[in-house]
């Protein structure tokens, strides 16, 4: 996964030897940068791709040292996200309760705490809490400039009430 790719080489340019800088050239020193929770975003997630009950705390943001989106989402029961697909993939991480997953023309699948889940890029797929009770996964993908998660229509009351049971 290009997440895992992206992040051994990080630890390789950690671990290489710093080259001398040239005279009268200077470079910016690479810095640990710490967010403490009170900083960190915590929204409802927008109706126009989830429904129910639903907090995005956004962990990190794609920037130009790492382009890896990282996000806590909270579940109410009921909660879930719309159909979707991520044009590099997804990686979910259940931290609590459980829930379910479904790729298009794909069985229902439950999830639960420790599960950790891949989708692959462009795979159209819904996830949430059933309706019975809460779930809490943390969402990492990568999000070059403009390649942004395609929302795609709710996923009907029948159809969910149908899959979480
Ligand atoms: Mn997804």
């Amino acid at each position: 996964m290009k997440l895992f790719t992206t992040s051994t080489l990080a630890l390789a340019c950690l671990l290489a030897p710093s080259t001398p800088s040239l005279v009268g050239q200077s470079t910016p020193t690479p810095t640990i940068v710490i967010h403490h929770p009170a900083t960190i975003s915590h929204e409802p997630g927008p109706a126009t791709h989830f429904a129910g009950t639903v907090t995005i705390d956004m962990l990190t943001v794609p920037e130009e040292a790492n382009l890896t989106r990282t996000e806590t989402i909270t579940f109410a029961p009921g909660g879930h996200t719309n159909w979707h697909s991520h044009p590099h993939g997804q990686i979910l991480v259940v931290t609590s309760g459980s829930g379910v997953i479904q790729q298009r023309g794909g069985p229902v699948q439950h999830i639960k705490q420790g599960d950790v889940i891949w989708t692959p890029p462009n795979v159209q797929h819904w996830h949430g809490a059933t309706p019975g009770g809460p779930m809490v996964h943390i969402s990492i993908y990568q999000e070059p400039a403009g390649e942004v998660t395609k929302w795609l229509e709710p996923v009907p009351d029948a159809q969910y009430s149908a899959a979480s049971k």
